[in-house]
């Protein structure tokens, strides 16, 4: 068996920073720590916060006051911040900047009256923030027949959620056209996600079967799970080594491993090691 490694695998910058955030503030206070859902959609590394006392919290109602609330790398929206002050939270706002990028054209758009369309998964956390940033002035879409609904406007805004699929973006982006007598499209997909893509594209056609690694809640995860099965191509999406099952493979199969922007690499690591104890 061989085995190829994406060129783009680990956390990205934006989970780095949201991890090491959120570690700082263990240190700094281990009482009344909360997280604002998960901050990253990986289930270990939420695990090692909760091991560590972390609580996790549905929403702010369930923080007491005067905590302090961890809020998630895809983000808080503007109004939802201006709540955990006003309860006197102390608040760890590790939302990634190019989270807070796309909310702050989302409400530049709004401002200026453009009919907002956003690509993403509606129940999507950071989808949720923006909806607020916007007060809900936006149509969600997720493929074309969603955008075949929209009846024609004067002025188009056009977002993305930063974890979407770029050739799909591509696809939606040229359906609005005739939308609109004004289009603005805004490629708020992060760049990381787009080299994580573009690398698992360039993996999926040289390998014969493909490991994603990641949460199943993850949406740049599932993303790239997507792009394995795509290019026809075995492709299992798993979350740990003990996922992976011995019948998926041939020995002399090439493996493509690959994971999300939230996967620890110790995870990845450990999903090799058990490739390299069964086959060498
Ligand atoms: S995937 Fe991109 S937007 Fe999301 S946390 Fe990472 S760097 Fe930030």
């Amino acid at each position: 068996m061989k085995i190829i490694l994406s060129k783009k695998i680990g956390f990205c910058f934006g989970v780095k920073k949201s991890v090491n955030l959120a570690k700082n503030a263990l240190k700094a206070r281990k009482d009344n720590l909360y997280m604002l859902g998960s901050i990253i959609n990986n289930p270990q590394v939420i695990e090692y916060f909760t091991k560590k006392g972390v609580k996790i919290a549905g929403n702010l109602d369930e923080v007491p006051e005067e905590s302090t609330v961890i809020t998630r790398a895809h983000g808080i929206s503007p109004k939802m911040l201006k709540k955990a002050y006003q309860k006197k939270l102390s608040v760890v706002d590790t939302t990634c900047p190019y989270v807070r990028k796309v909310q702050k054209i989302a409400h530049y758009l709004y401002k200026k009256d453009y009919f907002i369309v956003i690509y993403g998964d509606k129940k999507h956390p950071e989808v949720l923030s923006l909806l607020d940033t916007v007060q809900n002035n936006a149509l969600v879409v997720n493929s074309i027949p969603d955008t075949e609904k929209i009846t024609k406007k004067k002025k188009i805004g056009f977002i993305s959620q930063t974890t979407k699929n770029i050739y799909d973006f591509y696809k939606l982006s040229s359906a609005l056209l005739n939308k609109a007598e004004e289009l603005r499209i805004f490629n708020t997909i992060c760049k990381s996600t787009t080299e994580r893509q573009k690398s698992a594209l360039e993996l999926a056609k040289e390998v014969d079967v493909m490991l994603v690694i990641g949460g199943k809640e993850s949406a740049n995860t599932t993303r790239l799970a997507e792009i394995g099965k795509n290019q026809g191509v075995k492709t299992y999406h798993i979350e740990t080594k003990n996922q992976i099952k011995y019948k998926w493979f041939h020995p002399e199969d090439i493996v493509g491993i690959t994971s999300g922007a939230s996967t620890p690499d110790w995870v990845t690591n450990e999903v090799i090691d058990k490739l390299k104890e069964w086959y060498g």
